[in-house]
């Protein structure tokens, strides 16, 4: 008899969760593109509704096209079980509703996307959820912001606006003597750069719109439960260890062990706040992921050379990308996503802002526009867009500098991706 073999992470990015669809034979996940499902009998429908048995009930809580895809990106994590949902901001929303309550803190990373520093700082405040900003440079920082209302800790993996790689181990360490759980947003790096819950990371989560979902053609998000973390232990998480009303008084961790969390995740938070995926985006996410390890590597192999050609450019001033020899962070890239430091990288143009302003304006082939990982390259200026609200002090403490351009190196040729840059730094 054969050994049982563990397929390898190629191997996962294709099959993991698919197989024929039982009914017709189709190969690729077909589309079920319904809302509701017809129950058995009055009993099936009453055991589904109690959590007794697991099954399709309504779209927005489960649907077939993204429990394939809930089972490959938890197998790519080497998680329990997954959740995907609209954005990866409502991905957010809900792993925080289902840890806290008003008046409870999330400690997070100072550098962070820039969206995720408005979710938590501005609209999570008005739930009654408090951030405590720490700095990935001085992990004292994380530790002196913990208290006994704390019940995360948030950070990513390579840090938005990219070039950073975060000491994902260090923290969680924090977290664990803290007894809280080590949220990690994986969405710059991937699974196949980097695996968080290797370094100690309790749940994951991912914007899908970026590298996994690759194209540029679809908004999701995802959570995956790393089953690591003893929900129970403190009555910290009442959601998870507290019986529930609406489910006969199950206690959703005794119940469920070490895919609580996905599933609290689904039926608190996604049932009541609604954020669903839609099943097409869903398979379009599966498409994108069975070529995840080729385009992450490709993206990284074609963002170092592009990072090398800067750094000898006479009209840039400094390169930030951890994948460089040299750089602050290349040694935890060595350390965290060994093969490669992913598709974002920033650097300073010589003449600040209009210089700035000139390269987007010069582009043909890079794309300006307000996103990462698409096979397309990609190119933003923040101090005039995405950052453009903010005062000159705080542009500059996020990182958004008047001389600050940002890559999102693609797929093409890394030939023409250079000329291409090489021509709009001439002009
Ligand atoms: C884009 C992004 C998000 C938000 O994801 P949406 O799918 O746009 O809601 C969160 N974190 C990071 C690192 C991102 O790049």
């Amino acid at each position: 008899m054969a050994e049982e073999r563990t397929p390898g992470f190629n191997t996962l990015a294709i099959h993991a969760g698919a197989k024929p669809d039982p009914a017709t034979g189709a190969r690729a996940t077909p589309i079920y593109q319904t809302t509701s499902y017809v129950f058995d009998n009055a009993e099936h429908a009453a055991s589904l509704f109690g959590l007794q048995a697991f099954g399709n009930i309504y779209t927005r809580i489960m649907n077939p096209t993204q429990a394939v895809l809930e089972e490959r990106v938890a197998a790519l994590e080497g998680g329990t079980a997954a959740l995907a949902v609209a954005s990866g901001h409502a991905a957010q929303a809900i792993v925080f509703h289902t840890l806290c309550q008003p008046g409870d803190e999330i400690i997070a990373a100072k550098k962070l996307y820039g969206g995720s520093i408005n979710q938590m700082g501005h609209s999570f405040k008005s739930f009654g959820w408090n951030v405590v900003w720490a700095d990935t440079d001085d992990l004292s920082t994380f530790e002196a912001a913990v208290s006994p209302r704390t019940k995360a800790i948030f950070i990513e993996s390579i840090a938005n606006p990219g070039g950073i790689v975060t000491d994902i181990a260090a923290i969680s360490e924090i977290a664990k003597k803290a007894g809280v759980p080590l949220i990690v947003d994986n969405t710059l790096a991937t699974p196949y750069l980097c695996r968080p819950f290797e370094h100690g990371a309790d749940v994951v989560v991912h914007s899908l719109t970026k590298f996994m979902g690759g194209h540029g053609n679809s908004i999701g998000g995802i959570i995956v439960d790393g089953g690591t973390f003893n929900w129970s232990a403190e009555g910290r998480f009442p959601l998870l260890s507290e019986p529930r009303p609406e489910y006969h008084g199950i206690k959703l961790h005794e119940t469920f062990g070490n895919f609580a969390f996905a599933i609290a995740c689904r039926v608190l938070g996604l049932r009541d706040l609604g954020p669903a995926m839609a099943p097409f985006n869903a398979f379009l996410f599966l498409t994108g992921i069975e070529t995840l390890p080729l385009r992450m590597q490709r993206h990284s192999d074609n963002a170092l050379a592009v990072a090398e050609w800067l750094t000898q450019h006479d009209e840039v001033t400094w390169v930030s990308y951890a994948g460089l020899p040299g750089d602050r962070y290349h040694n935890l890239a060595k350390r965290y996503s060994p093969k490669g430091a992913g598709a974002v990288l920033t650097f300073g143009v010589r003449g600040g802002h209009e210089a700035g302003v000139k390269i987007v304006e010069s582009v043909e082939l890079f794309s300006h526009l307000a996103n990462i990982g698409d096979t397309r390259s990609l190119i933003i200026h923040p101090s005039s867009t995405t950052h453009s609200q903010l005062t000159d002090d705080a542009k500059a403490a996020s990182g958004a500098g008047p001389e600050v351009v940002r890559l999102s190196v693609g797929l093409e040729d890394v030939e023409d991706i250079i000329a291409d840059l090489d021509q709009a730094l001439k002009a």
